[in-house]
């Protein structure tokens, strides 16, 4: 079976010759043991950031190491009383085909209440992001205008329409004028705007967001963040969930200083990282699972078919390939 590697660290973009795909025996599961078949893979923008050579959150991945991401997985061969063939679970796991677990920190999926896919996207943690900074930062109040950068990826797609069940006005910002009619006719928003199109981007969010901007959602730093901050309203929230733009930057980017703004009105500007709100997931997902059930949330995937394609996924996220969850069926 096959495991992919990190051959180098990346310098910039990611290419796929910084990845190998190598063969291994198939793993045999001992006494206490499962053996696990991954079915899908998430391929997820902050992996870039573990594939630096620098200490975070998370620890950095190492070079010529398996990578590994969320995997929804099929239990094949069960040596573990509390788990048996057949049963489908979650968790971080690394990039093979076939690996053994001991079940510590994997969750238990039902495929009865969602289609399996879902519990890497809107019921896994992507979901969670949107619903959870939301809730913890934003605070949104109905009337209030919500801005989403990334408003067509996994978590920008869930966000923007978290906004229209609580009553805002919502504009997504996204990389074409294809997703932007899509945030417009499939997930409701008010307006998209395509950052690829405008000249001035601080221009066209003031020309549209014409009651100001009282939470922005960011997914993506850099320059966008720069021109939404023109036009943020008194005691406006700002969630820094993502920095997209700047992932592959060799160097950090220098722009205007947001503290003159950011005084003057008010504002909240705060980082947001999911893993530190594990106690409310379970809250969150009952909340996210009822709006699916009622036909208020929708969602998006783009399935990438084949294990060998997990770099090009990957790499995907960066070109904007992907409109919702970017995943890899195996
Ligand atoms: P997405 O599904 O949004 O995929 C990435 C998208 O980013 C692409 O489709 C592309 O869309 C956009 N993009 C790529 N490059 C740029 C660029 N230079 N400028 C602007 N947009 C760009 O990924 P996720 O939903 O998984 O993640 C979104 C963000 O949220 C990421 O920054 C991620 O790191 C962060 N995140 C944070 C978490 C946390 O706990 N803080 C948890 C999960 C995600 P387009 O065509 O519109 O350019």
């Amino acid at each position: 079976s096959k495991t992919i590697l990190l051959k180098n660290r990346p310098a910039g973009k990611p290419a796929t010759s910084d990845f190998e795909t190598i063969e291994e025996n198939d793993p045999k599961p001992e006494e206490g043991e499962i053996l696990l078949r991954a079915l899908y893979i998430s391929v997820d923008p902050y992996l870039r950031g573990r594939m630096r050579n620098e200490e975070s959150y998370i620890p950095p991945f190492q070079v010529n190491e398996a990578l590994e991401s969320m995997v929804v997985a099929e239990v094949v061969e069960s040596k573990n009383k509390n788990f048996q063939t057949g049963e489908y679970v979650s968790g971080m796991l690394k990039w093979k085909e076939l690996q053994l677990s001991t079940g510590t920190g994997l969750n238990r999926v039902d495929p009865d209440l969602a289609p399996l896919s879902a519990f890497l996207g809107v019921l896994g943690l992507t979901g969670l992001t949107a619903y959870l900074a939301l809730d913890k930062i934003g605070r949104l109040k109905p009337g209030e205008t919500l801005v989403v950068s990334g408003a067509a990826g996994a978590v920008g797609s869930i966000a923007g329409q978290i906004g229209k069940i609580k009553g805002c006005m919502v504009v997504g910002i996204a990389g074409s004028d294809e997703k932007v009619k899509h945030l417009e006719e499939k997930f409701g928003l008010d307006k998209g705007l395509n950052y690829n199109k405008e000249e001035n981007m601080a221009d066209a969010i003031r020309r549209i967001c014409t009651d100001g901007v009282d939470v922005y959602f960011d997914n993506v730093g850099g320059e966008i963040l720069d021109a939404v901050l023109q036009t943020i309203n008194k005691d406006a929230r700002i969630i820094n969930c993502g920095a997209i733009s700047t992932y592959n930057e060799t160097e950090v980017p220098v722009g205007p200083r947001p503290e003159g703004i950011l005084i003057k009105k008010t504002a909240l500007m705060q980082g947001f990282l999911v893993r530190d709100h594990a106690k409310d997931f379970g809250k969150a997902l009952r909340q996210l699972s009822e709006w699916l059930k009622d036909g208020n949330l929708e969602y998006d995937e783009t399935v990438v078919e084949g294990f060998d394609k997990l770099p090009e996924a990957f790499i995907g996220l960066f070109e904007g390939r992907n409109v919702g969850k970017m995943l890899v069926k195996v």
